[in-house]
């Protein structure tokens, strides 16, 4: 579903992506580690063209990623993206942030995507909160929100940027638990994550970044017993 060939990515003179393949089934969960400014979140944002890249190629179902206009709009709508910091509208309702897309985006009419919105609310355990504000949510429960507003889009990818790095440790679990029963029922999704008990648990591969080089990649068992590189065993060594 999402295939990177070559891809490299500059900031000026630092090459953060340095020639990275990597290819996404349809349905796999992969999950991104390695150490800070490896060049995970330039990944992330590349598949969904937050982040033009410098060289080689990236595809999504096929199409190579569309620069601008209706194209990369309609791939954003695909191609949906949690951040660390949750991004909520303040000043809408918790029902009104998960409705906006469809609406805005993709013109739905207002009544079908309250339907949809109200049982994915459900879904993520947000349904009695629903005409509340963000602000009077916790950060657990407003990341289920930013859940189940990229979730509104049907999307047919998941980019997942450190979703419960920001949380107080006692709801890093409530957001997880929603990420693994997306992983369960099928959902392909690209996590950037610190949380190896995910990784463990949902994750089909682990892929592994230094130095903006894709170092290794391995199914979780295979690659939490038995790291190869010295940069893999050395990063394992710090975390677990
Ligand atoms: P972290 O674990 O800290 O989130 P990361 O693996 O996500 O790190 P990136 O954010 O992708 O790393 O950054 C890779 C490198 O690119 C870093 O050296 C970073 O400083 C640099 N970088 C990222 N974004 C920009 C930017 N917009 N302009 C210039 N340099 C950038
Ligand atoms: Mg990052």
């Amino acid at each position: 579903l999402i295939v990177l060939e070559g891809v490299n990515k500059y900031f000026g003179p630092l090459h953060v992506l340095q020639d990275v393949s990597l290819s996404v089934d349809r349905g796999e969960v992969v999950v991104v580690i390695g150490p800070s400014g490896s060049g995970k979140s330039t990944l992330c944002r590349a598949i969904n063209r937050l982040e033009p890249i410098s060289g080689g190629s990236i595809t999504f179902d096929g199409q190579p990623l569309p620069a601008e206009g209706k194209a990369l709009a309609r791939l954003r709508s695909e191609v949906g993206m949690v951040f660390q910091s949750f991004n909520l509208f303040a000043h809408k309702t918790i029902l009104q942030n998960v409705m906006l897309g469809p609406i805005k985006v993709r013109g739905e009419k207002s009544a079908a995507v309250r339907e949809r919105a109200m049982s994915l609310l459900e879904r993520v355990g947000i349904a009695a909160q629903a005409e509340k504000y963000p602000a009077q949510l916790s950060g657990g429960q407003q990341q289920r929100v930013a859940i189940a507003r990229a979730l509104a889009m049907q999307p047919k990818a998941l980019l997942f940027d450190e979703p419960t790095s920001a949380l107080d440790p006692e709801m890093v679990g409530e957001v997880l638990d929603v990420m693994t029963s997306l992983a369960r029922e099928g959902m392909t999704m690209v996590v950037v994550t610190h949380e190896m008990g995910f990784a463990r648990a949902a994750a089909d591969r682990v892929v592994f970044m230094a130095d903006g080089q894709l170092v290794e990649q391995a199914a979780p068992a295979e690659f939490f017993a038995s790291p190869k590189s010295d940069r893999a065993k050395d990063f394992l060594s710090k975390i677990l």
